[in-house]
């Protein structure tokens, strides 16, 4: 077979968009590791099928990637957020990917994206974070941003997954074990479907690799806790009240909205944050009642067992404790309380996320609006490339 060299019009073409990205700071790693691998091959003995392979895996990375804007304050602001995090864990000896990167979307997300490479080197990873809003600086919400933490509990829980997983294993596998034995003298129908409902409940916990995993998903939910306090459990009420979700509702990336704020609420109970529990309780509460209930079905019963659900939140914070993760406890926001009434400039990082919900819980919608404005305006003097 005749093999595709760099002369060929989509590879020349890809290859020119790449270097394009290499003006862009942000992007220069990446576009120096693409090139790399671009020029390799083009000189390399790889099969035409890999060429192209590689050409459409480049192209499907390129618009994923953070896209070169003429005003890049937002991109500045929100990649200061996730160094101010990464500064703190190399603080306490707690390495974290090399590579994460802000982006702007619809909703807050993590993802992550491996760069090809030849030659058996170790596969590039970047990790990139969704930042809810548009690519301004003015569409910054500080309340909405102990989601960012949920976001980084992802990466943490990837990175450090052995300080997680096995401890969570443990109780899915003493459920499962116990499960299986009460199915034992059941009829043979009976017993098929006990099986295939142990099935999927160990699909939807478990963390062998696939789609996704509830433990994982409730973990991330704990490490935001953990870092942002009380400033996360509004932040998740808000997103309740936004979204109206149907709390029932299964599907194997989330788990459902019902399990995550029981979860919650348990979490925040053992942090001594009881107290900003009340509303996600009141909404567990209310999603009790008929207009609700239809889909509460047997089936969705025997997935959010709460001994799992507990499994996973007591793995999740020995995890934090063990790493020693600064907690946001009662002290740390007292702190924060203190430096806002001497109306000190708070830098980037989670202070900033619990110093903006404590102006807004002790002052209101009004005074906040004015404070997240000057404190931005503040912060974004300090934004370089
Ligand atoms: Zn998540």
């Amino acid at each position: 077979m005749e093999k595709l060299r760099p002369e060929y019009k989509r590879f020349d073409e890809l290859r020119t968009n790449v270097k394009d990205l290499s003006e862009y700071s942000h992007l220069k790693e990446i576009a120096r590791r693409l090139l790399g691998v671009l020029d390799f091959v083009s000189v390399s003995n790889v099969s035409n099928e890999d060429i192209n392979r590689l050409i459409k895996y480049v192209e499907t990375i390129l618009p994923i990637l953070p896209q070169p804007q003429c005003d890049n304050s937002r991109f500045l602001f929100d990649a200061y957020m996730i160094a101010a995090f990464r500064e703190m864990l190399d603080g306490i000896s707690v390495g974290l990917s090399q590579m994460i990167l802000p982006t702007c979307e619809e909703e807050w997300s993590h993802r992550i994206v491996y760069l090809p490479s030849f030659g058996g080197a170790k596969i590039p990873r970047v990790d990139l974070i969704s930042f809810k809003g548009e690519p301004q600086l003015f569409d910054v919400v500080l309340l909405d941003y102990p989601w960012l933490y949920h976001e980084l509990g992802h990466i943490l829980l990837y990175e450090y997954r052995e300080s997680f997983r096995p401890t969570f294993t443990r109780v899915l596998d003493k459920v499962v074990r116990r499960l299986k034995a009460r199915s034992l003298g059941d009829s043979p129908v009976n017993k098929r479907r006990a099986e295939a409902t142990i099935d999927k409940l160990e699909r939807f916990w478990g963390m062998e690799d696939g789609p996704g995993s509830w433990a994982i998903e409730i973990g991330a939910d704990v490490v935001a806790l953990w870092t942002c306090g009380p400033a996360f459990l509004t932040a998740f009420d808000k997103e309740l009240d936004n979204r109206k979700p149907d709390p029932y509702m299964i599907s194997v990336q989330h788990p459902p909205y019902e399990i995550r704020s029981i979860g919650l609420t348990h979490a925040g109970s053992r942090l001594g944050w009881s107290k900003y529990t009340t509303p996600l309780k009141d909404r567990v509460k209310l999603w009790k009642t008929p207009s609700f209930r239809k889909n509460r079905t047997n089936e969705y019963v025997s997935y959010a067992n709460k001994e799992i659900l507990y499994g996973a939140i007591s793995s999740a914070l020995e995890m934090c404790a063990n790493l020693k993760i600064p907690v946001c406890d009662q002290n740390k926001v007292k702190a924060i309380g203190n430096l806002l009434q001497d109306k000190a400039t708070i830098d980037f990082g989670a202070e900033l996320v619990i110093a903006a919900w404590l102006v807004n819980q002790e002052l209101g919608r009004n005074e906040y609006y004015s404070w997240e404005r000057e404190t931005i305006e503040a912060l974004s003097k300090k934004l370089r490339l």
